[in-house]
This record gives structure tokens, sequence and C-alpha cells, in this order.
């Protein structure tokens, strides 16, 4: 492809990083590309209309050129600055989290627009103070892995298809809940009420838009973030996220 080829695309910003005095390397998720990387030359000049297109969290309408693998802005229009999730610590730590996500989960240049919508969304609502910001984060983790291959089996036990959710554990390796019939020496377990198993349900397989209608208790809340967040690790095969370690830090000051 040339540099005449002009690409057309929706996309969020995870990371910038300024290049020299006026220039920033920012990592692009895109609708129709995928993750890919951007040369913004000369964006911090005020007088190049684009210094707010290239922050963190913002998504914009782009005009991308091409060169072999390097991609530069041609034009470019903001269509949410979600700038509120900045002004929240929790919200701006949760977004932090999702940016962190992408940029490693998401291989570049892979298209995956159900993930890019449910990126888009969840920053739309993070912003709108209509929904408990930890539930949404709950919500994108789980439907993130379950996107990524990794959805729990949460219905019946994963051994012997028992439904008793009065006796059930969640288990990482399995992908999902296990009855205490089918528990192994050997594995880790953590306990799960019936209660727990339908809240997760919920948040699994509810639109955003119908969270409004959860009332969760924050004993469960908490709970159940701590679970999925720490099951999304192991799906994805990291130890741990740069994001969430300083948001954790932060709370104990
Ligand atoms: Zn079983």
């Amino acid at each position: 492809m040339g540099t005449n080829d002009f690409i057309k695309t929706r996309g969020i910003v995870l990371s910038e990083e300024k290049y020299k005095e006026s220039s920033k390397i920012i990592s692009l998720f895109t609708e129709k590309n995928g993750r890919i990387n951007l040369f913004a030359s000369g964006v911090l000049r005020p007088k190049s209309g684009l210094m707010l297109v290239s922050e963190k969290f913002v998504e914009s309408d782009f005009l991308l050129t091409r060169n072999k693998n390097n991609f530069y802005i041609k034009s470019a229009e903001v269509i949410n600055s979600n700038m509120e999730i900045a002004n929240n610590l929790k919200k701006y730590f949760i977004a932090d989290m999702i940016c962190e996500l992408l940029l490693k989960t998401m291989p570049e240049n892979l298209v995956d627009e159900k993930i890019y919508n449910l990126t888009s969304q969840v920053f739309n609502y993070l912003k709108s103070d209509k929904l408990n910001p930890q539930i949404l984060k709950i919500g994108y983790m789980i439907k993130l892995i379950s996107f990524l291959g990794f959805r729990p089996q949460l219905q019946q036990c994963t051994e012997c298809s028992s439904k008793d959710y009065s006796n059930m554990y969640f288990s990482h390796r399995d992908g999902g809940i296990i009855c205490g019939n089918c528990l192994d020496i050997s594995g880790e377990y953590v306990k799960l009420s019936k209660v727990e198993i339908e809240i997760i349900l919920k948040i699994l397989y509810s639109k955003f838009s119908d969270y409004e209608q959860l009332d969760l208790p924050e004993k469960f809340v908490n709970r159940i973030d701590n679970l999925i967040y720490d099951y999304m690790l192991y799906s994805i095969d990291l130890k741990e996220l740069d994001s969430q370690n300083k948001y954790k830090k932060l709370m104990e000051i």
C-alpha cells in the first residue's frame, strides 16, 4: 500500500509517548485496523488542531495514511473526549486497566469490532455516572475474556454437570464452577454461593445498559471483582497489571 491510500477508522488512544519537541507516538485501538502504532507528527503544536485526538482515552474518527507498517494522521475529529474519566481517580484507573489489557492482549493489526465496541461502550458508561464503575469493570473483564475465548462455565459443574448451586467452587484451571464432589486435592478453589454465581451470570449476559437494574451489595461486588480479576489474569497468562498495582498503592496512602 502506498502513502496515497487513506484509511478511515474510528479509534481510541491506549497510550501516548512524547517524541522530540512536538510529536507523539501513540498506540491506537481502531475499529477497522485493530491495534496500531501511530506516529503523530507535530500534534503538540497548538496550530495542528490535533492535541486532543492524541490524548489517552480520547475516541476520534481518523483519516490515516500508511507507509508499510507505519501509520500517520491525515486528519481527525474527536467523537468522545472522555475527559470526565480522567477527573475521577477510580474511573481513571479502570480506564487505565482497560488500555493496559488491550495493549497486552490484542496483537497488532488484529481486527476485532466486538472488542472495539465493548471498549467504546464501557468508556461511555464510565464517564456517565449512571452505573457503578466497579460493576462496569467486572462486566468489561468478563466480557473481554469471553470474546478472547475464555468464557467461564457457570451454569453447571465443569466435571459432572451437577447444578447443585449450594455446593459450588470456582476453579481457574477448569475455567468455571466445579461442585464439591468433583474437587481434586491438588486444585485451588474459591467457594461461591448461589447468589454470587447468579450475579456473575447476570453481569456476563446482560448489556451494560441493563446494569442499572442490578442492585448488588458492596461485599459481593468486591469479592466478585477480585475473583474475575484473578481469573482474567490466569486466562490471559499475566501475573499482574501495572495499572492495578498503581491504584492499590495509591489507595494505601
Ligand atoms: Zn461435579
